[in-house]
């Protein structure tokens, strides 16, 4: 197949993920909106299913930011323990949640750069927070993402805020939030770290690496 251009091979892409994931999403529970946000302080190097098991413990016992930030931050460790990351995760919830009841009046702020005030949100939980609850373009670099944007050509380039802004350039804007969650179900897939299905998967007529 001739070399083509970035912007053609995004809209392949594109195309080939939303035919294959027609039912793509965020597999994080999002029952409210800061109990979302909470999940995607958790999500960091966890999965999105233990994080789902893990915060319904969490929230059975603490069931509002209130009461996050008024726990201590042993009560917190002991139930987001499965998480892993104990101790960063825990002062980062209890930030979020102090934050969320003091300084925002109850309202998640918009703007990613306010969330990543809080200890331990950064870029990624950032725009993940501010795609999932107020449908503000964002994309969402994580391990997924990274990885098959890479192989598939999109980026040549390892480092997330680098990739993010490769994906900004060559997808449009009402694609941002999607690609990151096709990417992780191609990710989980077939594109997956060690032995990817090249064989059976839809982009393998495009894909730089397959090819
Ligand atoms: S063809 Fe192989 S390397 Fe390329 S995206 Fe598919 S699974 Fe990944």
């Amino acid at each position: 197949m001739p070399a083509v251009s970035r912007s053609k091979l995004a809209l392949m892409t594109w195309n080939a993920l939303r035919e294959a994931f027609p039912d793509s999403a965020c597999s994080l529970d999002s029952d409210l909106p800061e109990r979302l946000a909470v999940r995607g302080i958790l999500s960091a190097q966890c999965t999105d299913k233990r994080v789902n098991l893990t915060s319904k413990e969490l929230f059975e016992k603490f069931p509002d930011m209130i009461s996050i930030a008024n726990a201590s931050d042993e009560e917190i460790k002991a139930l987001i323990k499965p998480c892993g990351l104990t101790g960063s995760k825990t002062a980062s919830v209890k930030d979020f949640a102090s934050n969320f009841v003091g300084n925002w009046g109850g309202k998640i702020p918009e703007d990613p750069n306010e969330l990543m005030k809080v200890r331990g949100i950064g870029r990624k939980i950032a725009n993940l927070i501010v795609g999932e609850i107020y449908g503000i373009p964002a994309v969402v670099v994580d391990t997924h993402c990274k990885r098959v944007m890479g192989r598939i050509g999109i980026t040549d380039s390892s480092d997330p805020a680098h990739v993010e802004k490769d994906i900004m350039k060559v997808f449009d804007k009402d694609k941002w939030i999607a690609i990151g969650h096709l990417s992780v179900d191609l990710g989980r897939s077939y594109c997956k770290a060690q032995s990817p299905d090249c064989g059976a998967c839809p982009l393998a007529g495009f894909c730089r690496r397959r090819i």
